[in-house]
Parts: C-alpha cells; sequence; structure tokens
C-alpha cells in the first residue's frame, strides 16, 4: 500500500503543541494556506482558507475542538448505512476518551480526547449563558449538544492527537505501507473506465505507480480538483481546461459547504488572559515553563475553550448555532494578541444552507483550485448570524462575566439594528474551516464511498459528506474514514 501525502512529515515543533495551531496558521511549508475567490456577499473579500498539507492533513494543524454534530445531521443525510445510529460505533471506535467509555464514549481508540483546563473567564461565561436560561450540558458529544460547558479536545497529556499520530504512527509499523512525503498526485489514469494507476511529483520528476484501487483523500478542496485534472467532473469545465473526459459528474466540486464565522472582542477588567500572558516577558516564560515542565497551561488549549450550542428562536427543534469562547483576543486569527486585556466570543451557524463550488482555475496541479463559498445566500444563513451575535452580546453583558467586562471592543454600541449586524458580519466573517460535500454521496460517490460511474476509485474524506454536521467536523470526518476502511475491507 502506498500513501501520496503533498506535504512533509509532521516533525514541526508547533503541531504537537495544542495552541501552536496559530502558529501554522498562514505557514505555506504545512498549510495550502488558500484564498477564496472574492465573496459576493462579502464585500467581495477574499477569505484566506488554511488546510494542512503535511502527514495528518487539517488534523495536524485544526484547533483540536472535539465535537460530533447531531443526531439530526446524519438522519438529514437519508442515505442508508450513514445514520447516526450506524456512525455513532465508529465515533466510539475511533475514540480514546479520557473521561472512559459509556454508550456515547468509547476508549482503547486511535483519538485521545480529553478534558481542557478550566478558567475563571469560562466559568463566567458558562454562569451567564445559564443566568440567560440555557442549560449546562458537560458534554456536547453525549445525549444531547444543546447548552453551555467546556469543550473537550483531541489530544493527551497537553499533546495534539492528528490522524498521523492516532493512526499512522502505528500503521506505519507494517510492512505493506509505504508512505511518499512532498509528493504530490497530479493525475488519476483510467483504463476502460477503471482507475489503473496515479502519477504524482516529487523533487521534481513525474512518477507513475499502478494500483488495484485508489483511495482520493485530499479533502473538500483537493480531492474534487484532482478528480477533475483526471477527467472527471462537470463537462463544461473540463473542455474549457482542455482535459479529456473521462466521466461527466457534474456533482464533483459542486455543493461545497462551510461554516460562517463571525468573532466579537472584549476588552477584560481583569489580567487573566492570554493577552495578559504575552504581554510579560516573565508571564510568557511561566506559560513556557508550565508547558514545558508540566504539559499544563495556556499552551494546551484548543480554538475554543467554552461553548454554547443554542437555538437563536424558541420554536426550534434543535441548535442551530454554536458560541465559540476563547480566553484572548487578535484581530488577524494566527496573528499577535491584542496589546490590552481581552476575549473573543464568536458564532457560527450549524444548519448552513447556502452551497458554493471548488473547480479548476487551471489544469496545472500545482495551482490552487477556485473556491466560492457563497456565504450568506439565504435568508435564514443571514438571520442565525444576526441572532447569534445579538446573543452573544446579551451573555457578555449578564452577570457574572458583565462584571469581567471593561467595554466591548468590536463591534462597539454603533451597532445595534440587525441590518448593522449585518453589515458587520459581510465585514468581518470569515470560514472556521469546515468544508464539506463537494464529492458528496449520492451526487459523486456511492454508499460505499465508489465513485459513480467508474471502478477502483473511492473518494473518503470531509468532501463525501452530503451536509455539513451541526459543529466542528474533524471527529465526523475520523467516523466516516472508519467505515470507510470497513467497507474496503469488506470488498476485499
Ligand atoms: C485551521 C483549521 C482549524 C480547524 N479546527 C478544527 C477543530 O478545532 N475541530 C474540528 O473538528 N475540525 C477542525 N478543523 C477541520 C478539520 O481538521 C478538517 O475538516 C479535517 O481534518 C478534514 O479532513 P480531510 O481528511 O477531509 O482533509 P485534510 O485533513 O485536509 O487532509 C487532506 C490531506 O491530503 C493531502 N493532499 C491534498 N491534495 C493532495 C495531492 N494532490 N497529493 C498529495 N496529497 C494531497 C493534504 O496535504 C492533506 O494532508 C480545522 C481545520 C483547519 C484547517
Amino acid at each position: 500500500m502506498l500513501l501520496l501525502e503533498a506535504g512533509p512529515r509532521d516533525t514541526d515543533f508547533w503541531i504537537h503543541v495544542p495552541l501552536g495551531y496559530g502558529k501554522l496558521f498562514a505557514r505555506t511549508d504545512v498549510n495550502w494556506a488558500y484564498e477564496s475567490e472574492p465573496e459576493p456577499a462579502l464585500n467581495d473579500r477574499r477569505i484566506f482558507t488554511p488546510r494542512g498539507k503535511v502527514l495528518g492533513g487539517s488534523s495536524s494543524i485544526n484547533g483540536l475542538v472535539y465535537i460530533r454534530g447531531q443526531r439530526e445531521d446524519f438522519d438529514g443525510w437519508a442515505v442508508p448505512g450513514w445514520g447516526f445510529d450506524d456512525l455513532l460505533p465508529y465515533f466510539r471506535k475511533s475514540e480514546d476518551q479520557s473521561r472512559g467509555a459509556d454508550p456515547w464514549h468509547g476508549v482503547g481508540g486511535p483519538l485521545a480526547v480529553s478534558d481542557l483546563p478550566r478558567h475563571e473567564l469560562c466559568d463566567a461565561f458558562i454562569a451567564s449563558a445559564m443566568a440567560l436560561g440555557i442549560p449546562r450540558n458537560d458534554d456536547f458529544n453525549g445525549a444531547t449538544q444543546e447548552g453551555t460547558g467546556y469543550y473537550q479536545a483531541t489530544a493527551s497529556r497537553g499533546r495534539r492527537c492528528s490522524t498521523a499520530v492516532g493512526y499512522l504512527r502505528p500503521a506505519e509499523k507494517r510492512p505493506n505501507l509505504r508512505i511518499e512525503v512532498d509528493a504530490l498526485a497530479t493525475r488519476i489514469h483510467f483504463r476502460d473506465r477503471r482507475a489503473v494507476g496515479i502519477e504524482f511529483r516529487k523533487k521534481g520528476e513525474v512518477h507513475t505507480v499502478r494500483a488495484g484501487e485508489i483511495i482520493l483523500c485530499g479533502g473538500a478542496f483537493n480531492s474534487p480538483q484532482l478528480l477533475q485534472l483526471s477527467g472527471v467532473g462537470p463537462r463544461a469545465l473540463l473542455e474549457r481546461h482542455g482535459i479529456p473526459v473521462v466521466h461527466d459528474s457534474p456533482g464533483v466540486g459542486a455543493d461545497l459547504q462551510d461554516h460562517f464565522y463571525v468573532r466579537t472582542f472584549w476588552r477584560c477588567r481583569k489580567p487573566i488572559t492570554l493577552n495578559d500572558d504575552m504581554m510579560s516577558l516573565r508571564r510568557m516564560a511561566l506559560v513556557g515553563l508550565r508547558y514545558f515542565l508540566f504539559r499544563q497551561g495556556p499552551l494546551t488549549v484548543s480554538a475554543g475553550h467554552a461553548a454554547a450550542f443554542v437555538r437563536t428562536r424558541p420554536d426550534l427543534k434543535r441548535p442551530d448555532a454554536q458560541l465559540y469562547f476563547i480566553n484572548f483576543s487578535s484581530a488577524k486569527r494566527g496573528g499577535v494578541l491584542h496589546r490590552h486585556s481581552g476575549f473573543t466570543c464568536a458564532v457560527s451557524q450549524l444548519q448552513v444552507e447556502s452551497r458554493g463550488s471548488v473547480h479548476l482555475r487551471s489544469a496545472d496541479p500545482a495551482a490552487a483550485p477556485a473556491i466560492r463559498y457563497n456565504y450568506l445566500a439565504t435568508e435564514n444563513d443571514r438571520r442565525v448570524m444576526i441572532e447569534g451575535l445579538k446573543l452573544v452580546r446579551r451573555i457578555v453583558n449578564t452577570a457574572p462575566l458583565r462584571d469581567y467586562v471593561r467595554a466591548e471592543y468590536l463591534p462597539g454600541p454603533g451597532v445595534q439594528g440587525d441590518s448593522e449586524w449585518l453589515d458587520y458580519c459581510r465585514g468581518m466573517g470569515e470560514t472556521v474551516f469546515h468544508p464539506t460535500s463537494t464529492c458528496r454521496i449520492g451526487a459523486v460517490v456511492d454508499e460505499k464511498l465508489k465513485v459513480k460511474g467508474l471502478r477502483g476509485l473511492r473518494v473518503i474524506d470531509a468532501s463525501v459528506m452530503p451536509a455539513v454536521p451541526s459543529g466542528n467536523i474533524n471527529a465526523a470526518v475520523i467516523a466516516i474514514a472508519e467505515k470507510g476502511a470497513d467497507l474496503v475491507k469488506e470488498d476485499a
């Protein structure tokens, strides 16, 4: 078995430090660092789009938040074999839950999941959300997602657990697995509609290997790109780029979904945020020492610390927005922290309706594809963001969190009405990195994840999801991969 990875091995120090994701946010040696096309609903801004380009993929650079989604997401896919009850055994199988096993959680799996350290500000956020009637929830991945509490992270003893750490490291010991890094897959070869080989570039040389079966797991941008480069995709697009059509499949690169994300920033009265730690050399040194000696402290925290999964309208049956509470603030994600004591509270919509696309910009495999998110395309998508942001302001202005606030830094008092909140979304909104559905089951692959109309080719990654689940998607991608592995074994 041959595994091709376009990026390097995951040896970079910051990959393994949970808070190190900020350092990798724009590093092009381990990150594709894409830019979207201008987004029409976001004042034509291009949205910076990090993606892991390293063993472990995006799980090596992600924010470590462990969320599975809601039962209704998977049941709503309406694909036989892919409902929540079908996937729950795979969520459990993949998991090594530090709290122990229960009907929802597994132990002994490759993916370490553990609790985050408690923090005074997070406790205050949770208490304020509860004061507004949002129930306490100590397990967003248990019986119900709704409520407020702490996230869990894909980490163990203060170290990131990526898919490279959890899955690949042990698998690499097997004699039948060869891993090629810095190897960019450029084209799949077909004979009589069967995938028979793959071409890749490494150190300027082109290699071709024959294959019995090819499994694409390049993620929601690169899997459709490689299919299109290989002649599998919408006929008109392929012809425009002079690529011979192997299989006209309009769904390849269509239907992109993602979670849209808008942050608000708050000045804090007490010097207890990470911003404060980073403003003092002594405190910075203490943070480093605590991590190196005990694997504890701020460096062990994921991209969200506390959260609330909420319904933005009381008549809804399930949460439609996710609120992130983060114990620091910065103008740019992955950039320097504000030079004042501050925290962030952000909103992302859960059941997104808008859909975009990923299409070749060029027939050159090394060129980035054209990513169109098409955020905020529907009335409901706009409304949920507005209501979610208003709720954030209400929570932060409720005791006990209110007593920690010196001022609202952004958006500030100028934003009050719905249209001002929407303008704020248009000016500030960005991706929270959950692209899916560009090779979705039904349109591009079948229920066994085989590319329809062809043989010897599967896709197993976030692109096969019919719709984006409600929350961070790494756990769901891994459950899909676990089930995909069983499907491959069944056929073998
Ligand atoms: C910055 C960031 C933060 C995130 N935070 C969270 C979070 O906190 N919690 C969460 O649940 N999810 C998070 N996610 C999302 C989650 O990590 C991804 O959805 C998930 O890892 C996607 O898995 P995948 O297998 O579909 O693709 P990826 O993990 O992106 O893997 C694709 C792999 O294929 C390789 N590849 C692509 N094209 C080629 C080619 N042509 N040749 C060879 N190799 C190729 C890539 O280099 C990469 O290694 C985050 C993502 C990012 C980028």
